[in-house]
């Protein structure tokens, strides 16, 4: 099979190089040239685990091709995938211009059937969008060809996007047409020969399921994070709350863990553009407004826990902060929480050294000079008056305390995603402070 991807970023990247990976012929194609100059050398605009080199090997041997030029990838092939962005408006809802002008590009420049199919996540209704322009720009010129529109959303994590994509709880696909359904189960069998299964529904079904993970995933984090703020006024260890629900199976252990909220490309605009579609058609998503709510107050929780514990004296203050990432193992700073915390520390006078194993270039497009970025975790904390662990990367798991006590002004640590033990940092002389827990200090 050939396929053409639009839009070279997380998404497309890895969508593209996976299907490479598997066999099946792919062009990348992005209107970023110099991206796409880069991805013809190697060289990968992203940070992703293992994906350079599996792109280096998919385009030696010759099924991965990057190109600027959506009429030349097209041709011929059996699956379009839209895979560019799909930012908020300035009234929440996600913007559909990117997809629309795309989708616009294909009718303008395909030459046989296809399944034409948005990866991008897109509310309720966009694929009927993208039929029509398709149809409109093969209308104009005169073309008659034939073509199915499908959605298959994507629910891959950055920093485990290859394992996701390759080894998938289960892969969505929304479909108007048995000739679509056939290309589309073709076109991810090899993927489905180790019994990940492929789900497929109608059109608006596929489209509202990527919305109501992502909504469901950041109501979960926002849930723990309520609860661990009452954890912590009523004097429990949200910790032990958070085992002890996890137990139960129809809870489950996985993303119930306290924070600092979320952040990324996708849970905040996803969450808006849900609460934006929901009002557009008369109906109140009531829980979700909360879960938004609850998450921008919690951007400021360890802030607020600096300034009581400096009593508010923090002009001046030293801040170490370890972790700028949105999460582990990326360097996508987008809606990242520490970004939220730094504005606020170099608001009231603070000196802020961070340290995060990638995503420095990134957080400079936001942060600039303003702070100074330190070449490990050690040398941040050198002169601090206090430690803020804001990103959880494995290598701020263990660290060496005693090294770290040695290095700081005050041995005091804010920790905002509860990695450490309290009782361990207090033997180590540490005044500790974690999310969802109270403490003396
Ligand atoms: P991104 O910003 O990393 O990449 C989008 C790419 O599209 C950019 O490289 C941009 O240059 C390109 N582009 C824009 N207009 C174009 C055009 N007309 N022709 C060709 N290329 C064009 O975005 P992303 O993070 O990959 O997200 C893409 C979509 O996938 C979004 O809808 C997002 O919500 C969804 N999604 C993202 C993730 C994630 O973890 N990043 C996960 C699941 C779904």
């Amino acid at each position: 099979m050939k396929i053409a991807v639009v839009g070279t970023g997380y998404v497309g990247l890895v969508t593209g190089t996976c299907f490479a990976e598997v066999g099946i012929e792919v062009t990348c194609i992005d209107i970023d040239k110099q991206k796409i100059d880069n991805l013809k050398q190697g060289v990968l605009p992203i940070y992703e685990p293992g994906l350079e080199e599996m792109v280096v090997r998919n385009m030696e041997k010759g099924r991965l091709h990057f190109s600027t030029s959506l009429a030349e990838g097209i041709q011929n092939a059996d699956v379009a995938f839209i895979a560019v962005g799909t930012p908020p408006g300035e009234d929440g809802s996600a913007d559909l211009k990117y997809v629309l002008a795309v989708a616009r590009g294909i009718g303008e420049h395909m030459n046989s059937y296809g399944v034409i199919v948005t990866k991008s996540t897109v509310p309720v209704g966009t694929a009927a969008k993208v039929q029509n322009e398709i149809a409109q720009a093969l209308a104009k010129r005169g073309a008659d060809i034939d073509f199915d529109v499908a959605s298959n959303p994507e629910f891959l994590k950055e920093g485990a996007a290859i394992d996701d994509f390759l080894k998938p709880d289960r892969i969505v696909v929304g479909v108007a047409s048995e000739r679509a359904e056939e290309v589309m189960r073709k076109l991810y069998k090899p993927f489905l020969l180790n019994g990940h299964p492929i789900i497929f529904m109608d059109i608006p079904s596929a489209e509202m399921t990527k919305y109501a993970a992502n909504a469901m995933l950041a109501t979960k984090i926002s849930f723990m994070n309520d609860v661990a703020n009452l954890c912590e006024i009523m004097g429990a260890d949200v910790n032990m709350v958070r085992r002890g629900i996890g137990s139960d199976a129809r809870i489950g252990t996985k993303f119930i863990y306290p924070g600092i909220g979320y952040g990324g490309s996708c849970f905040p605009k996803d969450v808006k553009a849900l609460i934006k579609t929901a009002a557009e058609n008369g109906y109140e998503m009531q829980v979700l407004k909360a879960v938004e709510s609850v998450n921008e107050d919690q951007k400021s929780v360890l802030f607020e826990k600096v300034k009581r514990h400096f009593g508010g004296e923090l002009k001046g203050k030293r801040m170490a902060v370890w972790g700028l990432s949105f999460k582990p193992k990326t360097d996508d700073m987008r809606e990242a929480p520490s970004l939220v915390i730094i504005e606020k520390l170099l608001s009231v006078g603070c000196e802020v050294v961070a340290y995060d194993p990638v995503a420095v270039h990134e957080a400079k497009k936001d942060l600039g000079d303003r702070v100074t970025y330190a070449s490990d975790p050690y040398a941040a904390t050198e002169g601090a008056d206090a430690l803020l662990v804001v990103t959880e990367w494995p290598e701020f798991r263990s660290p060496n305390f005693e090294t770290i006590g040695a290095l700081m002004n005050t041995k005091v640590v804010f920790d905002g995603r509860n990695i450490y033990d309290a009782q361990e940092m207090e033997r180590a002389g540490f005044a500790y402070h974690c999310i969802g827990v109270r403490t003396s200090h």
